[in-house]
Protein backbone atom coordinates (compact mmCIF):
# COMPACT_ATOMS: atom_id res chain seq x y z
CA UNK A 1 0.00 0.00 0.00
CA UNK A 2 2.46 2.48 0.84
CA UNK A 3 4.76 1.62 -2.19
CA UNK A 4 4.75 4.58 -4.49
CA UNK A 5 7.18 3.54 -6.97
CA UNK A 6 9.00 0.36 -7.75
CA UNK A 7 12.61 2.62 -8.55
CA UNK A 8 15.32 1.53 -6.35
CA UNK A 9 16.80 3.68 -3.64
CA UNK A 10 19.69 3.35 -1.55
CA UNK A 11 19.92 1.40 1.48
CA UNK A 12 19.36 4.09 3.77
CA UNK A 13 15.90 4.83 2.23
CA UNK A 14 14.94 1.73 0.73
CA UNK A 15 15.07 -0.04 4.54
CA UNK A 16 12.39 2.35 5.66
CA UNK A 17 9.57 0.86 3.40
CA UNK A 18 10.39 -2.74 2.96
CA UNK A 19 8.05 -5.34 3.75
CA UNK A 20 5.06 -2.82 4.25
CA UNK A 21 2.32 -4.37 2.29
CA UNK A 22 -0.29 -3.99 3.95
CA UNK A 23 -2.98 -4.16 2.08
CA UNK A 24 -6.07 -2.20 3.64
CA UNK A 25 -7.62 0.48 1.60
CA UNK A 26 -10.86 1.27 4.01
CA UNK A 27 -7.68 2.32 6.78
CA UNK A 28 -4.36 3.00 5.10
CA UNK A 29 -2.91 3.37 7.95
CA UNK A 30 0.85 4.54 7.96
CA UNK A 31 2.38 1.58 10.20
CA UNK A 32 1.29 -2.02 10.10
CA UNK A 33 -1.40 -3.27 11.97
CA UNK A 34 -1.01 -6.44 14.01
CA UNK A 35 -2.30 -9.39 12.82
CA UNK A 36 -2.83 -11.44 16.61
CA UNK A 37 -4.72 -14.22 14.70
CA UNK A 38 -4.09 -18.07 14.99
CA UNK A 39 -6.16 -18.29 11.63
CA UNK A 40 -7.95 -16.65 8.42
CA UNK A 41 -11.18 -17.24 7.44
CA UNK A 42 -11.42 -19.03 4.22
CA UNK A 43 -14.79 -18.59 1.89
CA UNK A 44 -15.14 -21.60 0.44
CA UNK A 45 -13.39 -24.58 -1.14
CA UNK A 46 -12.57 -22.50 -4.30
CA UNK A 47 -10.67 -19.71 -2.01
CA UNK A 48 -9.08 -21.96 0.29
CA UNK A 49 -7.51 -23.95 -3.06
CA UNK A 50 -6.49 -20.48 -4.12
CA UNK A 51 -5.05 -19.44 -0.55
CA UNK A 52 -2.50 -22.49 -1.03
CA UNK A 53 -2.08 -22.01 -4.44
CA UNK A 54 -0.99 -18.56 -4.05
CA UNK A 55 0.47 -19.64 -0.81
CA UNK A 56 -1.66 -16.85 0.96
CA UNK A 57 -3.10 -17.08 4.67
CA UNK A 58 -4.87 -20.02 6.11
CA UNK A 59 -3.06 -21.19 9.53
CA UNK A 60 -0.02 -18.52 11.96
CA UNK A 61 2.31 -21.22 11.84
CA UNK A 62 2.75 -21.50 8.41
CA UNK A 63 2.49 -18.01 7.52
CA UNK A 64 1.43 -14.55 9.11
CA UNK A 65 1.43 -11.02 7.11
CA UNK A 66 3.72 -9.49 10.17
CA UNK A 67 5.90 -12.46 9.88
CA UNK A 68 5.76 -12.28 5.74
CA UNK A 69 6.96 -8.28 6.26
CA UNK A 70 10.08 -9.35 8.30
CA UNK A 71 10.39 -11.87 6.04
CA UNK A 72 10.53 -9.28 3.03
CA UNK A 73 12.72 -6.82 4.47
CA UNK A 74 15.01 -9.28 5.52
CA UNK A 75 15.46 -10.82 2.25
CA UNK A 76 15.87 -7.14 0.91
CA UNK A 77 18.43 -6.10 3.71
CA UNK A 78 20.74 -9.14 3.40
CA UNK A 79 20.17 -9.23 -0.64
CA UNK A 80 18.94 -12.86 -0.79
CA UNK A 81 16.28 -14.38 -2.61
CA UNK A 82 14.61 -15.72 0.06
CA UNK A 83 14.22 -15.78 3.99
CA UNK A 84 12.69 -17.37 7.23
CA UNK A 85 11.29 -15.49 10.45
CA UNK A 86 11.94 -17.61 13.31
CA UNK A 87 11.18 -17.18 17.16
CA UNK A 88 15.03 -16.91 18.16
CA UNK A 89 18.34 -16.82 16.33
CA UNK A 90 19.17 -20.36 17.53
CA UNK A 91 15.68 -21.17 15.94
CA UNK A 92 17.34 -19.73 12.48
CA UNK A 93 20.17 -21.54 13.06
CA UNK A 94 18.71 -25.01 14.17
CA UNK A 95 16.28 -24.97 11.33
CA UNK A 96 18.58 -23.88 8.77
CA UNK A 97 21.39 -26.46 9.91
CA UNK A 98 18.80 -29.73 10.26
CA UNK A 99 17.24 -28.61 6.87
CA UNK A 100 20.79 -28.91 5.21
CA UNK A 101 22.57 -31.52 6.63
CA UNK A 102 21.27 -35.38 7.21
CA UNK A 103 22.47 -38.55 8.30
CA UNK A 104 26.10 -39.43 7.40
CA UNK A 105 26.83 -35.75 6.64
CA UNK A 106 29.57 -33.73 7.71
CA UNK A 107 30.20 -30.07 8.82
CA UNK A 108 33.14 -27.91 9.32
CA UNK A 109 32.57 -25.59 11.92
CA UNK A 110 34.64 -22.65 12.67
CA UNK A 111 35.94 -23.33 16.60
CA UNK A 112 34.91 -19.89 18.14
CA UNK A 113 31.27 -19.30 17.70
CA UNK A 114 28.08 -18.53 19.63
CA UNK A 115 27.88 -20.83 22.80
CA UNK A 116 24.57 -22.84 22.00
CA UNK A 117 25.35 -22.84 18.26
CA UNK A 118 28.61 -25.19 19.46
CA UNK A 119 25.90 -27.30 21.32
CA UNK A 120 23.95 -27.80 18.90
CA UNK A 121 26.69 -28.88 16.75
CA UNK A 122 28.08 -30.92 19.21
CA UNK A 123 25.10 -32.17 21.88
CA UNK A 124 22.34 -32.30 18.97
CA UNK A 125 23.92 -33.16 15.64
CA UNK A 126 25.87 -35.63 17.10
CA UNK A 127 22.94 -37.93 18.11
CA UNK A 128 21.59 -37.94 14.74
CA UNK A 129 25.01 -39.00 12.78
CA UNK A 130 26.53 -36.01 11.39
CA UNK A 131 29.88 -34.91 12.36
CA UNK A 132 31.42 -31.34 13.04
CA UNK A 133 35.26 -31.24 12.88
CA UNK A 134 36.07 -27.44 14.30
CA UNK A 135 38.89 -25.27 13.25
CA UNK A 136 40.28 -21.90 13.13
CA UNK A 137 38.23 -20.12 10.33
CA UNK A 138 40.93 -17.32 10.19
CA UNK A 139 43.40 -19.97 9.12
CA UNK A 140 42.41 -20.86 5.04
CA UNK A 141 44.68 -23.70 5.50
CA UNK A 142 43.21 -25.28 8.33
CA UNK A 143 39.57 -25.21 6.82
CA UNK A 144 40.51 -26.83 3.44
CA UNK A 145 42.61 -29.26 5.70
CA UNK A 146 39.24 -30.64 7.44
CA UNK A 147 37.00 -30.76 4.05
CA UNK A 148 36.14 -34.63 3.74
CA UNK A 149 33.98 -36.29 1.00
CA UNK A 150 31.04 -35.92 2.54
CA UNK A 151 31.10 -32.08 3.47
CA UNK A 152 28.16 -30.42 3.15
CA UNK A 153 27.92 -27.20 4.89
CA UNK A 154 30.45 -24.94 5.75
CA UNK A 155 29.76 -22.40 9.29
CA UNK A 156 31.52 -19.22 10.06
CA UNK A 157 29.98 -15.66 12.50
CA UNK A 158 31.75 -12.35 10.11
CA UNK A 159 33.29 -11.85 13.53
CA UNK A 160 33.76 -14.20 16.56
CA UNK A 161 32.54 -13.58 20.30
CA UNK A 162 34.67 -12.38 22.27
CA UNK A 163 37.70 -12.26 20.44
CA UNK A 164 36.52 -10.13 17.85
CA UNK A 165 38.34 -12.00 15.37
CA UNK A 166 37.26 -11.58 11.61
CA UNK A 167 36.78 -14.42 8.69
CA UNK A 168 37.76 -13.88 4.74
CA UNK A 169 34.26 -14.73 3.76
CA UNK A 170 34.89 -14.70 0.16
CA UNK A 171 37.98 -17.04 0.23
CA UNK A 172 36.11 -19.40 2.52
CA UNK A 173 32.68 -19.28 0.24
CA UNK A 174 34.86 -20.04 -2.30
CA UNK A 175 36.58 -23.59 -0.56
CA UNK A 176 33.35 -24.35 0.43
CA UNK A 177 31.90 -23.92 -3.40
CA UNK A 178 34.86 -25.94 -4.52
CA UNK A 179 33.33 -28.94 -2.48
CA UNK A 180 29.71 -28.71 -3.62
CA UNK A 181 29.37 -27.53 -0.04
CA UNK A 182 27.16 -24.75 1.18
CA UNK A 183 28.43 -21.97 3.07
CA UNK A 184 26.42 -20.65 6.41
CA UNK A 185 27.40 -17.07 8.34
CA UNK A 186 25.95 -15.65 11.59
CA UNK A 187 25.74 -12.54 10.90
CA UNK A 188 24.36 -11.20 14.15
CA UNK A 189 27.34 -9.09 15.22
CA UNK A 190 28.12 -6.93 12.01
CA UNK A 191 24.25 -6.61 10.30
CA UNK A 192 23.20 -5.96 7.09
CA UNK A 193 24.24 -2.38 7.63
CA UNK A 194 27.90 -3.20 7.97
CA UNK A 195 28.22 -6.47 5.96
CA UNK A 196 26.00 -8.68 4.13
CA UNK A 197 27.88 -12.03 3.74
CA UNK A 198 25.80 -13.07 0.80
CA UNK A 199 27.69 -10.21 -1.59
CA UNK A 200 30.70 -12.30 -0.74
CA UNK A 201 29.23 -15.56 -1.48
CA UNK A 202 27.40 -16.67 1.25
CA UNK A 203 24.71 -19.39 0.63
CA UNK A 204 22.78 -18.63 3.47
CA UNK A 205 22.81 -15.84 6.38
CA UNK A 206 21.61 -16.47 9.61
CA UNK A 207 21.05 -13.40 12.42
CA UNK A 208 19.91 -13.48 15.41
CA UNK A 209 17.55 -10.31 15.58
CA UNK A 210 17.41 -10.33 19.26
CA UNK A 211 20.44 -7.96 18.90
CA UNK A 212 21.98 -5.27 16.93
CA UNK A 213 19.40 -5.64 14.39
CA UNK A 214 16.28 -4.63 16.10
CA UNK A 215 18.31 -3.06 19.02
CA UNK A 216 16.06 -2.30 21.53
CA UNK A 217 16.63 -5.18 23.99
CA UNK A 218 12.73 -5.82 24.18
CA UNK A 219 12.16 -8.70 21.68
CA UNK A 220 13.67 -12.23 21.02
CA UNK A 221 14.08 -13.14 17.25
CA UNK A 222 15.73 -14.69 14.21
CA UNK A 223 15.93 -14.65 10.91
CA UNK A 224 17.64 -17.05 7.68
CA UNK A 225 17.96 -15.57 3.99
CA UNK A 226 19.53 -17.42 0.79
CA UNK A 227 19.42 -18.98 -1.69
CA UNK A 228 15.05 -19.87 -2.45
CA UNK A 229 15.47 -23.51 -2.88
CA UNK A 230 17.64 -23.69 0.62
CA UNK A 231 14.91 -21.41 2.46
CA UNK A 232 12.53 -23.60 0.75
CA UNK A 233 13.68 -26.63 2.37
CA UNK A 234 14.41 -24.71 5.99
CA UNK A 235 10.62 -23.20 5.79
CA UNK A 236 9.11 -26.53 5.14
CA UNK A 237 11.07 -28.00 8.41
CA UNK A 238 10.14 -24.75 10.20
CA UNK A 239 6.50 -25.96 9.63
CA UNK A 240 6.81 -28.87 11.00
CA UNK A 241 9.08 -28.05 13.98
CA UNK A 242 6.69 -24.94 15.03
CA UNK A 243 9.93 -22.62 15.02
CA UNK A 244 8.01 -19.67 13.41
CA UNK A 245 8.47 -15.54 14.41
CA UNK A 246 4.81 -15.09 16.86
CA UNK A 247 3.37 -11.84 14.74
CA UNK A 248 4.29 -9.31 17.67
CA UNK A 249 8.17 -9.99 18.15
CA UNK A 250 7.93 -10.17 13.73
CA UNK A 251 5.99 -6.62 13.95
CA UNK A 252 8.55 -5.35 16.67
CA UNK A 253 11.95 -6.40 15.31
CA UNK A 254 10.62 -4.91 11.39
CA UNK A 255 10.38 -1.56 13.56
CA UNK A 256 13.23 -1.64 15.00
CA UNK A 257 15.30 -2.66 11.65
CA UNK A 258 14.13 0.90 10.20
CA UNK A 259 16.46 3.00 12.01
CA UNK A 260 19.23 0.28 11.72
CA UNK A 261 21.20 2.81 9.50
CA UNK A 262 21.24 5.18 12.45
CA UNK A 263 21.80 3.30 15.05
CA UNK A 264 24.65 0.55 13.97
CA UNK A 265 26.71 3.03 12.04
CA UNK A 266 26.82 4.99 15.77
CA UNK A 267 27.60 2.33 17.28
CA UNK A 268 30.37 0.94 14.85
CA UNK A 269 32.28 4.35 15.56
CA UNK A 270 31.33 4.63 19.13
CA UNK A 271 33.30 1.02 19.34
CA UNK A 272 35.93 2.42 17.14
CA UNK A 273 36.38 5.74 19.34
CA UNK A 274 36.36 3.52 22.56
CA UNK A 275 38.97 0.70 21.26
CA UNK A 276 41.29 3.32 20.83
CA UNK A 277 41.23 5.07 23.80
CA UNK A 278 41.26 2.44 26.29
CA UNK A 279 44.10 0.80 24.17
CA UNK A 280 45.92 3.90 25.34
CA UNK A 281 45.03 3.09 28.95
CA UNK A 282 47.49 2.14 31.60
CA UNK A 283 45.41 -0.20 33.16
CA UNK A 284 44.00 -2.27 30.32
CA UNK A 285 46.48 -4.94 29.16
CA UNK A 286 44.77 -6.07 25.35
CA UNK A 287 41.84 -4.45 23.52
CA UNK A 288 40.30 -6.57 20.54
CA UNK A 289 38.72 -4.43 17.87
CA UNK A 290 39.16 -4.61 14.37
CA UNK A 291 39.44 -0.92 13.61
CA UNK A 292 42.74 -1.11 15.62
CA UNK A 293 45.69 -0.89 13.62
CA UNK A 294 47.31 -3.71 14.97
CA UNK A 295 44.27 -6.46 15.19
CA UNK A 296 45.06 -9.23 12.82
CA UNK A 297 42.50 -8.51 10.51
CA UNK A 298 42.28 -4.99 10.39
CA UNK A 299 43.00 -4.73 6.58
CA UNK A 300 40.47 -7.72 5.69
CA UNK A 301 37.89 -5.98 7.98
CA UNK A 302 38.35 -2.66 6.39
CA UNK A 303 37.52 -4.44 2.89
CA UNK A 304 34.56 -6.42 3.76
CA UNK A 305 32.69 -4.03 6.03
CA UNK A 306 31.41 -0.69 6.33
CA UNK A 307 32.33 0.16 9.64
CA UNK A 308 34.51 -1.94 12.16
CA UNK A 309 30.82 -3.05 14.31
CA UNK A 310 30.07 -2.00 17.84
CA UNK A 311 31.36 -5.03 19.54
CA UNK A 312 34.60 -5.50 21.36
CA UNK A 313 36.70 -6.88 24.25
CA UNK A 314 38.94 -5.73 26.68
CA UNK A 315 41.13 -7.66 28.92
CA UNK A 316 41.64 -6.32 32.44
CA UNK A 317 44.43 -7.36 34.98
CA UNK A 318 42.75 -10.51 36.79
CA UNK A 319 41.78 -9.38 39.65
CA UNK A 320 37.73 -9.74 40.90
CA UNK A 321 37.36 -7.56 43.42
CA UNK A 322 39.25 -4.60 41.20
CA UNK A 323 37.03 -5.58 38.25
CA UNK A 324 33.97 -5.84 40.73
CA UNK A 325 34.83 -2.28 41.61
CA UNK A 326 35.06 -1.13 37.85
CA UNK A 327 32.19 -2.33 37.07
CA UNK A 328 30.13 -0.38 40.20
CA UNK A 329 32.25 2.79 39.36
CA UNK A 330 30.73 2.78 35.60
CA UNK A 331 27.96 5.64 34.83
CA UNK A 332 25.75 4.28 32.77
CA UNK A 333 27.34 1.10 30.94
CA UNK A 334 26.13 -1.78 32.53
CA UNK A 335 26.05 -5.90 32.97
CA UNK A 336 23.76 -7.45 31.10
CA UNK A 337 22.88 -11.05 29.34
CA UNK A 338 22.56 -9.62 25.57
CA UNK A 339 24.24 -7.16 23.15
CA UNK A 340 22.85 -4.77 20.48
CA UNK A 341 21.01 -2.82 22.23
CA UNK A 342 21.42 0.69 22.47
CA UNK A 343 22.54 1.24 25.53
CA UNK A 344 25.92 0.13 26.02
CA UNK A 345 26.16 -3.23 28.48
CA UNK A 346 28.85 -5.47 29.13
CA UNK A 347 29.32 -9.15 29.55
CA UNK A 348 32.02 -11.84 31.43
CA UNK A 349 32.73 -14.29 29.09
CA UNK A 350 33.91 -16.91 31.49
CA UNK A 351 30.77 -16.23 33.23
CA UNK A 352 27.80 -16.34 30.34
CA UNK A 353 29.16 -17.39 27.15
CA UNK A 354 32.41 -19.54 27.77
CA UNK A 355 31.05 -21.10 31.28
CA UNK A 356 31.13 -24.78 30.43
CA UNK A 357 34.18 -24.41 28.81
CA UNK A 358 37.51 -26.30 30.91
CA UNK A 359 39.78 -23.21 31.60
CA UNK A 360 43.07 -24.34 29.73
CA UNK A 361 40.82 -24.42 26.79
CA UNK A 362 39.53 -21.26 27.05
CA UNK A 363 42.97 -19.78 27.94
CA UNK A 364 43.89 -21.02 24.45
CA UNK A 365 41.32 -19.19 22.35
CA UNK A 366 42.20 -15.85 24.76
CA UNK A 367 39.26 -16.10 26.88
CA UNK A 368 41.37 -14.88 30.06
CA UNK A 369 39.87 -14.37 33.77
CA UNK A 370 40.30 -10.59 33.31
CA UNK A 371 38.12 -10.93 29.74
CA UNK A 372 35.63 -8.25 29.34
CA UNK A 373 33.16 -8.25 26.36
CA UNK A 374 31.52 -4.85 25.10
CA UNK A 375 28.44 -3.99 23.71
CA UNK A 376 28.28 -0.33 22.12
CA UNK A 377 25.16 1.65 22.53
CA UNK A 378 23.87 5.15 20.79
CA UNK A 379 25.38 7.55 23.86
CA UNK A 380 27.64 10.24 22.84
CA UNK A 381 30.94 9.26 22.08
CA UNK A 382 32.64 11.69 24.92
CA UNK A 383 30.24 10.60 27.34
CA UNK A 384 30.97 6.86 26.47
CA UNK A 385 34.59 6.79 26.58
CA UNK A 386 34.86 9.41 29.75
CA UNK A 387 32.87 6.45 32.23
CA UNK A 388 35.21 3.73 30.88
CA UNK A 389 38.46 6.01 31.86
CA UNK A 390 37.04 6.99 35.39
CA UNK A 391 35.71 3.95 35.91
CA UNK A 392 39.34 2.30 35.22
CA UNK A 393 40.51 5.18 37.16
CA UNK A 394 39.02 4.57 40.18
CA UNK A 395 39.11 0.98 40.45
CA UNK A 396 42.84 0.54 39.43
CA UNK A 397 44.90 3.81 40.02
C1 LIG B 1 22.57 -14.19 20.62
C2 LIG B 1 23.22 -14.86 19.48
C3 LIG B 1 22.65 -16.01 18.89
C4 LIG B 1 21.38 -16.63 19.42
O1 LIG B 1 20.31 -15.74 19.29
P1 LIG B 1 19.01 -15.83 20.23
O2 LIG B 1 18.12 -14.80 19.62
O3 LIG B 1 19.44 -15.52 21.63
O4 LIG B 1 18.48 -17.22 20.11
C5 LIG B 1 23.30 -16.58 17.82
N1 LIG B 1 24.46 -16.08 17.35
C6 LIG B 1 25.05 -14.99 17.88
C7 LIG B 1 26.33 -14.50 17.31
C8 LIG B 1 24.46 -14.35 18.97
O5 LIG B 1 25.05 -13.28 19.51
Amino acid sequence: MYKKTDKQFTFETDILSKGIYINDPATNPEAPPIYMTSAFNVEDLDDLQARYDAHGFCYNRNRNPNRNALIELMTYAENGEASIACSSGMAAISTVVFSAVKQGDHIVSDMTLYGETIDIFTKVLSQYGVEVTFVDFTDLEQIKAAIQSNTKLLYTETVSNPMITVVDLAAVAHIAHKHNAILVVDNTFMTCALCRPIDFGADIVVNSLTKFANGHSDSVCGSATGRAELIKNAHNLQVLLGTQADPFSSWLVQRGIRTIELRVPKQSTNASALAHALAKSPYVLKVNHPSLEDHPQHELAKKQFKGFGGMLSIELPDNREKMNKFMRALSFAHYAMTLGGYRTTLAYPVMSSHYDVPREERLKIGITDGLLRISCGIENTDDLVNDFLNALEQAYK
